[in-house]
């Protein structure tokens, strides 16, 4: 944008702000969110900081060197606009890759099928020369159990139950799947298995492994076994060649690590309330993420629309009443570990947060909001909604928030997620191909803009944060 168009811009607001005091509250609000959205599709750095983000930081895994620089890149950034920063000491896991994986089939004629596979994040690794074992199918982890010790010794577990494709809600899809991931080695463990496979949790039929967080619970650590993810295509192709020859092998080598817990940081920065700065409204996502992509949307993307939320509102002079604080949290991903040391430090500071909005579900065109709230604090929330409509913002429904806010909801604080259209979500969801390419600008813009609006609107109406029901 030239001066010319700024100085113009500036006026304009000016003038916005001007005219709002003579007007009714709702057609002040709809004027500042007309403001707000048309800074947010002309002015924003949002796609700037996320193409640094993505391309020259990359994967930014908890514990990481680039989760380092990411730290450091966005509390930089945030200097530029907020009144304070801070880093908030905390401990993560460190979890590596190390070499790519390997795995093929091997046939009954002794051919062999490559297949593409990914560690699933927190593995323990294979022995060197890799594992070869006969595969046993399931698709439940009923279904395991059911079969038992007899069935399953020796063999290396697939679990192979696809997402349900008639969710509308993609995200309920990825619910009823996921504990194949998380428990499938714990579990299959325990009935002697010697490795698991899990069918990578996506819609779409293609070849990008997903990896995501697994957990060995409670089992003595020389019971664990390694657990990977495998493309949906090879999933099929597995499924199929299974059926054909129920004594083929499959071959798994990986290189994976632990090294135990290493110091990181949430990034705070905030803007004071001018007339109740005890008051908190925070904004934001997490800057942890996988390290097969480079995280663009998940959560790059809910990074920077959470530090654009302030750039906007002090770039258009907005002076809030209320303090509004960005908080780009470690260790989402594979610990939570900085949403619950930034919950811990707060109800040790006693600190009053009224609302909590998180954006981590891709970058994709904004349908609105999920609340966790009760019944009178939604008829509030639903008094918006029509300042929303000329932005096509309509999904303003009470139930889920988001897994970095979720820690503050024990003290009442009202919490919500923002839902962008979640249709080809998981279609890059902790894959190599989650990309700054594959996040639209204007998408990841309306997304800033639709969360500063409500930012807006519970910074001047407040809300009642205890909780009644
Ligand atoms: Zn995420």
């Amino acid at each position: 944008m030239n001066n010319i168009y700024a100085l113009g811009f500036f006026i304009l607001t000016c003038s916005a702000f001007a005219e709002a005091q003579s007007l009714s509250s709702s057609e002040a609000d709809s004027l500042m969110m007309k403001s707000i959205y048309d800074f947010s599709l002309t002015e924003s750095k949002s796609y700037d900081w996320l193409d640094y983000l993505s391309n020259n930081i990359g994967g930014r895994l908890s514990g990481s060197i680039q989760a380092e620089r990411a730290v450091k890149y966005t509390e930089k950034e945030l200097k530029k606009f907020t009144m304070r920063t801070e880093l908030q000491s905390v401990m993560v896991p460190k979890w590596s890759r190390g070499t790519p994986e390997f795995a093929y089939m091997q046939l009954n004629d002794l051919s062999t099928i490559n297949v593409n596979v990914c560690a699933l994040g927190g593995s323990i690794p294979t022995r060197q020369a890799g594992i070869k074992a006969p595969v046993i199918e399931v698709t439940s982890l009923k279904q395991l159990s059911d079969l038992g010790r007899k069935e399953i010794e020796g063999k290396i577990v697939f679990y192979n139950r696809p997402m349900d494709p008639t969710k509308i809600q993609t995200f309920e899809a990825y619910g009823g799947c996921v504990n194949q991931r998380y428990s499938g080695a714990e579990e299959a463990a325990k009935y002697g298995a010697v490795a698991v496979i899990v069918r990578s949790m996506n819609l779409r039929l293609d070849d990008y492994p997903h990896t995501g967080s697994m957990s060995y619970g409670d089992l003595p650590i020389e019971n664990y076994i390694p657990a990977a993810a495998i493309s949906t295509n090879d999933a099929e192709k597995l499924h199929t060649f299974l059926a054909i020859d129920r004594n083929l092998e499959f071959y798994l080598k990986q290189d994976c690590t632990s090294w135990g817990d290493v110091e990181s940081y949430n990034v705070i920065g905030e803007i004071k309330g001018s007339k109740y700065p005890d008051e908190i409204i925070l904004v934001g996502g997490h800057l942890d993420s996988w390290d097969l992509g480079d995280g663009s949307h998940d959560d790059g993307a809910g990074v920077v629309q959470s530090m654009q939320v302030l750039h906007t509102m002090k770039s258009l002079n907005y002076i809030p009443l209320r303090t509004i604080r960005v908080v780009l949290f470690m260790n989402e991903e594979n610990g939570l570990k900085g949403a619950r040391e930034y919950a811990r430090r707060a109800e040790l500071k006693n600190e009053n947060h009224i609302f909590a909005l998180e954006s981590d579900a891709g970058g994709f065109s904004p349908r609105g909001f999920s609340f966790d709230a009760n019944d009178d604090q939604m008829k509030v929330v639903n008094s918006w909604k029509i300042l929303f409509k000329p932005y096509l913002i309509h999904y303003f429904e009470k139930g889920g928030s988001g897994a970095d806010v979720g820690p503050l909801g024990k003290g009442g604080t009202v919490l919500a997620g923002l839902r962008p259209d979640s249709q080809r979500y998981f279609d890059f969801h902790h894959a190599a191909n989650d990309t700054f390419d594959a996040v639209n600008k204007r998408e990841l813009e309306l997304g800033a803009a639709t969360m500063t609006s409500l930012i807006y609107l519970f910074d001047q109406y407040g809300i009642v944060n205890k909780r009644i029901n």
